[in-house]
């Protein structure tokens, strides 16, 4: 496959946009190369601008659960931009989309719209500081919450210690109220809890980790999340922007059924408009302004080509046999990538839960950020390179998890297995 037209575009908007791209994941720097440029997409397959075609693994990172172009969602935004595409006031699809979410996950009473996974989160945790009248938050190394600044702190040499910012730009003074805790350890969870004792405002987590590869959690581990914070008076936030109607149409909370103050969704909510949101029970929710005394507001926040292309999408999720049938395709390939992976002696470790997978080059269990960074990243590379040259496209990031849509038909699952086959001969 060639890529040359793909390499001029990015070298054009390399001048304009820094490092060419509007989200630095979208480049290849831990791969290699120059990332690809898409001119269309449906269903299962991208259509790039070298006119190669390449089944896709990443669906715009999660929200085309049920492929590109998706015939509902495309026929509600054309149909709602023909009528204005933002007023600024109420309009009624806030409501209807409003009660579709909270019909069909479990715990909530009232969800507000933003525009991004990063807003829903970063307004979350704002809410539960308000609302409990505290102020440190504990995350996970290796979590992904979006990009404000009190999320982007990492462990220091994988110590339970107070976080250290892993941007410039983000102060001492916002690292200090964040706690970082190992995943699926309550043990270091614990630990902070007893030494901050009636500070911590919320445990924010990824109840199935997405963004070390796919880590699910271990028996016990949210459970014990969720005893730490009702011993201690914590939110417990349940950040579900990957796994929210995908793991099923409740998320984790209805999937594993453990229950969160507060959860926050993305991704797929919005059917690949830019949508976010957070929900919780209505005591929480009406914390926020007008109502209550936390702000939190938003221009965009609402809008109606973004209501439309979420509505459709959650009405087209009501059917549970899509979940059914994204799990088989899932487990389908799991089973076959594990055995052409096996058949070439590549050392691997597969994690899987309902449509979230992963393929982590190591062979020790990958149940926490230390773990997930074991993996050989030289392997990962080739197996990049190796997979889209079969017209394969993966995250290009061995710390992703791979996206499966539910318009992947076994045909593309065989080839896509076939094709690691072809590779595996080379690592
Ligand atoms: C993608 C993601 C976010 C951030 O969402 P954006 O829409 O990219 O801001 C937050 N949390 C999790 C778990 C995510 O996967």
């Amino acid at each position: 496959m060639e890529y040359k037209r793909s390499s001029a575009l990015f070298a054009e908007a390399q001048k304009v946009i820094p490092g060419g791209v509007n989200s630095p994941v979208r480049a290849f720097k831990a791969v290699g190369g120059d990332p690809i440029f898409v001119k269309s997409a449906k269903g299962a397959y991208l259509y790039d601008e070298d006119g190669n075609t390449l089944i896709d693994y990443i669906n715009s990172w999660g929200p085309m659960i049920l492929g590109h172009a998706y015939p509902a969602v495309v026929d509600a935004v054309i149909d709602k931009a023909k009528k204005g595409t933002s007023f600024g006031m109420p309009t009624q699809i806030e409501t209807a989309i409003a009660q579709k979410a909270i019909a069909m996950v479990p715990n909530i009473d009232k969800i507000r719209f933003v525009n991004s996974g990063t807003e829903a989160c970063m307004s979350a945790i704002r809410l539960a500081r308000g609302y409990t009248h505290r102020e440190k938050i504990i995350k996970f190394a290796g979590c992904y919450h979006g990009h404000s600044d009190s999320f982007l702190i990492q462990a220091g040499s994988g110590a339970v210690t107070f976080g250290t910012p892993n941007s410039p730009g983000v102060t001492q003074g916002t690292a200090k109220d964040t706690l970082l805790a190992n995943y699926n350890d309550i043990e270091s969870v614990a630990a902070l809890m007893q030494a901050n004792k009636d500070q911590v405002a919320a445990i924010i987590v990824e109840p199935v980790a997405g963004n070390m590869g796919c880590i699910p959690p271990q028996e016990g581990f949210l459970e014990g999340l969720r005893t730490l914070c009702d011993q201690n008076g914590t939110l417990l936030i349940f950040d579900e922007v990957m796994t929210g109607f995908r793991l099923a149409k409740g998320g984790v909370q209805e999937r594993l059924g453990i229950t969160a103050d507060i959860a926050t969704y993305g991704k797929v909510i919005g059917g690949g408009l830019p949508v976010g949101a957070f929900a919780a029970r209505a005591e929480i929710m009406d914390y926020l302004a007008p109502q209550g005394p936390v702000y939190q507001a938003g221009t965009l926040s609402g809008n109606p080509l973004a209501m439309a292309a979420g509505l459709a999408m959650l009405t087209a999720l009501e059917d549970d046999a899509i979940f059914t049938r994204l799990d088989e395709k899932t487990a389908y390939l799991h089973k076959g990538i594990a055995s052409a992976l096996s058949e070439n002696k590549v050392a691997h470790t597969i994690n899987r839960i309902g449509s979230m997978i992963s393929v982590h080059f190591s062979e020790d269990a990958v149940v926490d950020f230390a773990t997930a960074a074991k993996g050989d990243n030289a392997t990962f590379k080739a197996f990049f390179h190796g997979m889209l040259s079969q017209g394969i496209y993966i995250a290009p990031s061995a710390y992703e998890s791979w996206f499966i849509t539910d318009a992947l038909t076994y045909a593309d699952l065989d080839k896509t297995i076939a094709a690691v086959g072809t590779v595996a001969k080379t690592l």
